[in-house]
């Protein structure tokens, strides 16, 4: 039989069902997984994408066409039964399962399998082809628990306290910015946040997934208000004219490629705190055989290494090559 998901010079195709997963070429049907920019992207006639993730896509898109539904909930179009389900990555993020004639794939989009305060967590779903991300897929990817990540962020925050530094933490804008800000305690000092955090928080808080609302750093602020703050801004502040103007300040990054020897010093920061939103080694693995799945499709990341590494455990394991771009720290603004 057919695929029934294929790889097209448009993204991943639903013949049957004449539909797109993630799309990077403007396509009529596009089921978006989440709101990260590689993901969902501009010029589809209709978009169809989880409740929570409506609001992100209008925010970046602007005027489109979009239609949410919860997760689990399950519809056909020309025979094909469509539903969503938990990815574990940001607010909204979801799975992709398509049944047709008894036949199960999902397209997983990005994923974690770790905990997230402002995320449902990831659900395994059980299936015959799993079309998975393989950002961190090597063995020297292991995430440390996130409670200690969070301890070291606020030692480190308290540390620049006593050196009457500023605390500029950079994590992307849409997902890891409000992870942080969930978890951190406000109790340390007060705690502002770039405009482009501000305007994704404001989502997260309408939804009822952010409680408090962190003021946003304006130009205004004089530098006195500062003492004592924790500042959290998009990966592309570290070391910008923004940035220098808060000086004297300590930068940091959240990102899991804070874990490699010298990411820290390419980009130029002081601290390095290991947090991902993907899914590490063991949740790789762990997630993949929990599917069930026979075949794997490996789209973004270490495709070839992770394709391997399946192949030798028993899996019909390949690469697909796709626009996705996992988890970027370098110079754009992609993800906010
Ligand atoms: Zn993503």
């Amino acid at each position: 039989m057919g695929q029934l998901l294929s790889f097209t010079d448009k993204g991943i195709f639903c013949e049957q069902g004449d539909f797109y997963i993630d799309p990077w070429r403007p396509v009529k049907n596009a089921i978006i997984t989440h709101g990260h920019s590689d993901h969902s992207r501009l010029g589809h006639t209709n978009y169809l994408t989880h409740t929570d993730s409506t609001p992100i896509l209008k925010h970046r898109l602007g005027t489109i066409s979009v239609e949410g539904i919860k997760y689990r909930e399950s519809f056909f179009k020309n025979g094909v039964k469509v539903s969503l389900h938990p990815a574990g990555h940001i607010l909204g993020s979801a799975q992709v399962r398509v049944e047709h004639k008894g036949e199960v794939w999902v397209a997983s989009g990005d994923y974690k399998t770790g905990p997230d305060p402002v995320a449902e967590a990831f659900e395994p779903v059980k299936c015959h082809t799993f079309i998975t991300e393989c950002t961190f897929g090597l063995p020297v990817f292991r995430w440390p628990a996130e409670k200690s990540v969070i301890e070291e962020v606020e030692s480190w925050w308290r540390s620049n306290i006593q050196q009457n530094k500023v605390s500029l933490l950079c994590a992307y804008a849409l997902g890891k910015a409000q992870r942080v800000l969930s978890l951190i305690d406000p109790t340390i000092g007060p705690i502002y946040v770039h405009g482009a955090v501000h305007s994704i928080n404001a989502i997260h808080r309408d939804g009822g997934f952010l409680e408090e609302d962190f003021p946003y750093l304006s130009n205004s602020i004089d530098k006195e208000s500062l003492r004592d703050a924790l500042i959290v801004a998009p990966p592309s502040a570290a070391g910008s004219t923004w940035a220098n103007k808060l000086k004297p300040l300590s930068v940091a990054m959240a990102s899991g490629w804070m874990l490699l020897r010298g990411s820290k010093r390419r980009r130029n920061v002081d601290r390095g705190f290991i947090l991902s939103d993907h899914a590490d080694w063991d949740g790789l693995n762990a997630a993949i055989k929990e599917t069930g799945a026979e075949n794997i499709i490996c789209t973004h990341g270490y495709t070839d290494q992770y394709a391997e590494w399946l192949r030798y455990i028993g899996y019909n394991a390949y690469t697909e090559k796709t626009l996705f771009e996992g988890e970027s720290i370098d110079e754009n603004v992609a993800k906010e």
